[in-house]
């Protein structure tokens, strides 16, 4: 079984004892979202849904699916761009981290990071003496990921 169904399955497990409905469309718009190598707005998702599935969706449906989804804990969104990823962890048994995103500005593939509780406390702490409110806890730090890097080493093919 592939990575995606794989997730899929775990996905709707999951969902029906936590007494979700992971319904079809649903099902669909994070099937799309996970076999995407970059994040998706709703907008690219609601043409996939298109192209991939074969049926119409709005952009409106699509932020509905979507939320379902982060609700879910089955997706994140980026908040930086605006754009939308699967769960790296969904086929994972561990306890979900709050998760942190890093962002390759060239290829554009994000990386789902946990951060250690304590580095997070740490950096709340440090935050918040300068009297700022966070109002998330999400991290989206944007570079060059590993695979951009070793492009740029070898030059440009
Ligand atoms: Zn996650
Ligand atoms: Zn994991
Ligand atoms: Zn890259």
């Amino acid at each position: 079984m592939s990575q995606v169904e794989l997730a899929l399955q775990k996905a709707q497990s999951e969902c029906s004892r936590s007494g979700l409905r992971l319904t079809d469309k649903r099902s669909n718009v994070l099937r799309i979202l996970l076999q995407a190598d970059e994040p998706l707005s709703a907008y690219d998702i609601a043409e996939h849904y298109r192209c991939d599935i074969g049926k119409p969706l709005s952009a409106m449906s699509a932020y509905r699916m979507l939320d379902f989804l982060l609700q879910a804990g089955l997706a994140h969104k980026l908040e930086t761009t605006n754009q939308y990823v699967a769960c790296s962890h969904i086929t994972c048994e561990h306890e979900h981290q709050v998760p942190q995103f890093l962002i390759c500005d060239r290829c554009h593939a994000v990386k789902e990071v946990g951060i250690r509780k304590q580095l997070l406390n740490e950096l709340k702490a440090s935050i918040e003496n300068t009297g700022f409110v966070l109002s998330s806890q999400q991290l989206e730090l944007h570079g060059i990921c590993e695979h951009c890097q070793e492009k740029t080493e070898h030059g440009p093919n």
